[in-house]
Order: C-alpha cells, then sequence, then structure tokens
C-alpha cells in the first residue's frame, strides 16, 4: 500500500538484535520512520515567530472566545480583548471554548536515567501501538498504555495511574532491558485529542473565528501543515 508513495519496501522483517525479551523472533522494521527532538522542535518554533513579531502570551488561559460581526471577543481573568481572527488550536481542550466533538486521551509517559551504552536506537511500537518506546540520547522514553484503563484515560487530567506506571515499568525491566537495573527519572502525562475520525478537524466556525484539533496523537508528524491549513482558511 505505502511503495507507490515511498517507491520502496517500507517494512521489512528484522531479527530481534536488540534481544527484547519475550519477543517475537523478528521485528517488524519501519525503514523511513524518523525521530525528533521535540524540545528543539518548541525552541525553534519560539525563535521562529518571535523573530518575525509576533508576541507570545504564556500562562494566559482564555476563559472564553466569543465570535462579533467583524471580529472576536477573547477573554482571559483579568483582561478582555478584541482580534479581527481569532485561531483556537488548543486540541483536546477545544470543547471548553466552541461547541465542537473531540474527545481528551491521556497518555502517561516515563523517562530513565543515561544508560551507559545503550544499543537501543529508534522507536518501537507494540500492542497495535498503543505502546510505544524510543531512545533520547541515551536513555528511554516510553510510554502508552491508556488502553488498559480507556474510561480512566478519557480525561484531561494530568495525572498519572498506578496501573499504568506498573504497566510501563514491566516493560521497561521484563522486555526492552531484562536483568539490568534501571532507575526512572521523570514521569509526567499528556493529553491527546481524539475522535471516530483520525483525519484532524480544520474549519471556520464563523467568519473570523477559525479552529484547528483533533490530531489523533500525530500532531507532531502532521502539526505544522495542519497549521498552515489552518492559516490557508484566511488567505
Ligand atoms: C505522550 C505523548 C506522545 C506522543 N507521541 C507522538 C508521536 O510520536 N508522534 C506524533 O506525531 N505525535 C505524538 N503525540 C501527539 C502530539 O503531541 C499532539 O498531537 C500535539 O501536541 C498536538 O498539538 P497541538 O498544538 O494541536 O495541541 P497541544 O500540544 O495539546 O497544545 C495545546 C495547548 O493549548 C493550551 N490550552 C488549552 N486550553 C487553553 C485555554 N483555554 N487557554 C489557553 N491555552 C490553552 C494547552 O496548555 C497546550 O499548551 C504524542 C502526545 C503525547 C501526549
Amino acid at each position: 500500500m505505502l511503495h507507490p508513495i515511498f517507491k520502496t519496501d517500507v517494512f521489512q522483517l528484522k531479527p530481534n538484535t536488540f534481544n527484547f525479551k519475550s519477543c517475537l523472533p523478528e521485528l517488524i522494521q519501519h525503514q523511513l520512520e524518523g525521530q525528533i527532538d521535540t524540545g528543539k522542535m518548541m525552541q525553534q518554533l519560539l525563535q521562529k515567530v518571535q523573530s518575525e513579531g509576533i508576541l507570545v502570551l504564556n500562562s494566559a488561559e482564555v476563559l472564553s472566545v466569543s465570535a462579533e460581526v467583524s471580529s472576536v471577543k477573547i477573554q482571559l481573568p483579568n483582561l478582555e480583548f478584541t482580534a479581527q481572527h481569532t485561531f483556537v488550536a488548543t486540541n483536546a481542550f477545544a470543547k471548553d471554548l466552541l461547541d465542537v466533538e473531540v474527545t481528551p486521551a491521556r497518555n502517561q509517559v516515563l523517562i530513565t536515567q543515561p544508560i551507559h551504552n545503550l544499543q537501543l536506537k529508534g522507536c518501537f511500537h507494540l500492542d497495535e501501538g498503543y505502546l510505544y518506546f524510543r531512545n533520547i540520547h541515551n536513555r528511554i522514553l516510553l510510554g502508552g498504555a491508556r488502553n488498559l484503563a480507556p474510561e480512566t484515560e478519557t480525561t484531561t487530567d494530568f495525572k498519572l495511574t498506578k496501573l499504568i506506571q506498573t504497566k510501563l515499568e514491566s516493560l521497561l525491566k521484563e522486555v526492552i532491558l531484562p536483568d539490568q537495573d534501571v532507575e526512572i527519572t521523570q514521569r509526567w502525562s499528556g493529553i491527546l485529542g481524539v475522535g471516530q475520525q483520525k483525519k484532524p478537524m480544520v474549519k471556520s466556525v464563523s467568519n473570523h473565528l477559525h479552529c484547528a484539533f483533533r490530531l489523533g496523537g500525530m500532531g507532531i508528524a502532521i502539526g505544522s501543515q495542519v497549521g498552515r491549513d489552518l492559516a490557508y482558511l484566511i488567505k
């Protein structure tokens, strides 16, 4: 299916040279999948917008947006202002501001200490993509397992749960780095915006109010294109 697009065999069977335990002897490798340093990505984005004179207001919660005839009124806790055009790009949180359909899906993650001589390089997915791990330099970042508790994880609450953290730890200790004592240095969660369709929603709500949300857990890969599509709504 992907061959006509990439003109090569995207998937290949590879022996389990990483010595993952409790795995089949072969892994399916996606030859063209890449990794991105999302910290650097965000720094670059901030530098770009600031170099173009765009003001970024951090820690400013928008309480409401309301479309007027020729502008949009934006309400912050201590400030109200109007803008000619407003773009709501808060993904899973879009329905706090607009009458739209999007379901939050919490994803919990953890990261290890730096591991001397770490051989593992790349992004790995298992359990239909619900579990994933990758190296970040010489650490392992792993996350997912929200399918273990779909009801609890359908939330915008940035918390951790014992059930999922234990699952992630056992994946680390029993499959990825068996027989190795590795310290976990940080744990956190993030919120995806999902829906019945895997496609993001990009639309105008009125002549001056526009939105892009429901990035389906793919926003790092497709976010810049979705942003472009959103901007083009008023071109
Ligand atoms: C653990 C995890 C792993 C992921 N892995 C991948 C991956 O491998 N590949 C991939 O492509 N994608 C991945 N994603 C998905 C990707 O991070 C998201 O799709 C992407 O961040 C969506 O970008 P966004 O800017 O639309 O929304 P977000 O990044 O969610 O940003 C929305 C922003 O809006 C702010 N906000 C919300 N409400 C308000 C309000 N009322 N007022 C002001 N601000 C508000 C929030 O604070 C937040 O900063 C992952 C996500 C998680 C959580």
